[in-house]
């Protein structure tokens, strides 16, 4: 077994439409264990910092834009495989493409307003938890 560590945010809209329960619950029925979490109005020297791998991309600015259009609630998840499991779980970036059962099928709004964030690799989910938690803040 590989118990791994990986970053989670759930977006404004999930916040916005009260529906953080709805997603964690969807996290603990796969095996995620939520062993840290905070909600926070990210600021946007914060969201273009967090982001800075897609500032080139075209659609960078109303990532940020909505990215800080409310609190989001961030997370760091424990589980086996959990970077693959918690991709997996998540569904396709655009909803339209997204596996049934997955988060972003059942509550995503848009391509963008995609409901939830998941590191993409074990490297990304390190820098990731960093750049939101202390070890104090993680409680395995
Ligand atoms: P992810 O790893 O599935 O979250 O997808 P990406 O890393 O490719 O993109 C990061 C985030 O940018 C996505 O989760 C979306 O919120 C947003 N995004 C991706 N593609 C688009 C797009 O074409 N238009 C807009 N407005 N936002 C996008």
């Amino acid at each position: 077994m590989v118990l791994e560590r990986t970053f989670s945010i759930l977006k404004p809209d999930v916040t916005r439409r009260n529906l953080t329960g709805k997603i964690n619950e969807k996290i603990e029925a796969a095996s995620l264990r939520i062993i840290a979490q905070k909600r926070l109005w990210l600021t946007l020297p914060q969201a273009e910092a967090f982001y800075g791998v897609h500032a080139t991309r075209s659609f960078f600015n109303d990532l940020c834009a909505f990215m800080t259009s409310g609190p989001v609630v961030v997370q760091v998840l424990e589980g086996e495989n959990a970077v693959v499991a918690y991709r997996d779980l998540m569904g396709a970036t655009n909803p339209a493409n997204a596996n049934p059962g997955t988060i972003r099928k059942e509550f995503a709004e848009s391509i963008e307003a995609n409901s939830v964030h998941g590191s993409d690799s074990l490297e990304t989910a390190a820098l990731e938890i960093k750049f939101f938690f202390s070890d104090l803040e993680i409680v395995g």
